[in-house]
């Protein structure tokens, strides 16, 4: 099918609140997205329904969360009179298009996903895994292709789900002998280092599920006591010692975050952040220096968000009315798609009322 629209989904799962990873992989992109303005349709949804694939048993932890994430976008910029933040869990819909999808995926293509083998390994299933989780790529694909949407704005371990769904698109597609879905494309940040936003602990990736993150929410003093803690370079003990860049918590942040106008502002003895690298890796650049300057960056940053989210709190009573009305509106889009996918497969038993 032609992608005529342009229809842009994207989504987090409820399972906190939301970390700098997701600044840099993902809401950066999306406020890029909604200040162009150059779309159809923009959601967001809120994936409770896939928290739950591995929560199953901390439904309070993943109900919680839904409106801690819904004020950290809020917080963050995302304007609700352009974007429909929606929640899954209120839109059966999608449960029903995951059924038919599963017949389309063999169980030895999901235990491939490279991130879902990751997350395995990270949770400690083995045989304990429930198979919700295993297929959660497949409800994913539900979300996306739902609505239509063409662009999937992620970080980096989201690209083998993107992969999954356009895998079902053409399955549907050839099985059914119909064109009803367009081709869904993942779109990534475009500086490489917000990809994938290492931990503070130097895991290879901050996540709310190993709690390594800094928070869109933290206080300034958290803020700064976790960059003062995090993972620089042992063999970088005295400040004349030279220093380790790569793998370097640090210089990954600042590689994220960092612009020149920053060294004007709280740096002015280096213009750019190839000269602050320079000096580090030839010795004579202590840890602390880079750590406050990495510091004030951040704190720009999350101040007027910290500020934002105390507004926020005070009304949320609206913001579950928007999310419950969104959500209802989503249902009957999705209600379409399923109606046409279901025409495709010959299920719309309709026909064969005599008196129709
Ligand atoms: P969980 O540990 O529960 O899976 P998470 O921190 O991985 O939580 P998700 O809700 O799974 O967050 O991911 C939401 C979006 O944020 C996805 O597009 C994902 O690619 C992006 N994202 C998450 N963590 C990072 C990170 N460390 N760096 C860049 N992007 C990230
Ligand atoms: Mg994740």
């Amino acid at each position: 099918m032609k992608n005529s629209q342009k229809i842009i989904l994207t989504g987090d799962r409820p399972t906190g609140n939301l970390h700098i990873g997701h600044y840099v992989g993902s809401i950066a992109n999306r406020l890029a997205l909604q200040q162009k303005g150059d779309f159809e349709k923009f959601y967001i949804l809120i994936a409770d329904t896939q928290a739950l694939t591995d929560n199953a048993e901390n439904v309070d932890k993943v109900k919680n969360n839904v409106i801690q994430v819904a004020i950290d976008y809020l917080a963050a910029g995302i304007d609700p009179d352009k974007v429909d933040i929606i929640l899954q869990s209120q839109i059966p819909e999608l449960a029903e298009m995951t059924m038919y999808f599963m017949n389309l995926v063999t169980v030895a293509r999901l235990n491939r996903n490279p991130t879902v083998k990751e997350e395995i390994k990270q949770r400690g299933f083995s045989t304990s895994m429930p198979a919700g989780f295993l297929c959660y790529p497949v409800s994913q694909a539900s979300d996306i292709l739902a609505f239509g949407s063409t662009v999937v704005p992620v970080g980096e371990d989201q690209l083998p789900m993107l992969e999954q769904t356009r895998e079902i698109v053409r399955s549907f597609h050839n099985t059914y002998n119909c064109d009803i879905f367009p081709m869904p494309t993942a779109l990534l940040p475009e500086n490489k280092a917000c990809h994938r936003l290492v931990g503070i602990d130097g895991n290879a990736k901050m996540s709310k599920s190993l709690g390594n993150c800094i928070y869109l929410k933290d206080e300034p003093d958290i803020v700064k006591q976790k960059i003062m803690n995090a993972y620089t370079d042992p063999t970088h003990v005295k400040v004349s010692d030279p220093g380790h860049v790569e793998g370097n918590v640090v210089f990954a942040y600042l590689d994220a975050f960092c612009k020149d106008e920053h060294f004007k502002k709280f740096l002015p003895e280096y213009t750019n952040l190839d000269e602050l690298k320079a000096h580090y890796s030839r010795g004579g650049l202590g840890d602390v220096k880079i750590k406050l300057f990495l510091n004030n960056i951040l704190q720009e940053l999350l101040t007027p968000i910290r500020a934002k989210r105390a507004e926020l709190e005070k009304d949320v009573d609206k913001i579950y009315e928007m999310l419950l009305n969104n959500s209802k509106k989503a249902s009957k889009v999705a209600g379409e798609t399923l109606r046409k996918m279901k025409h495709a497969m010959g299920l719309d038993y309709e026909k064969f009322l005599k008196n129709k």
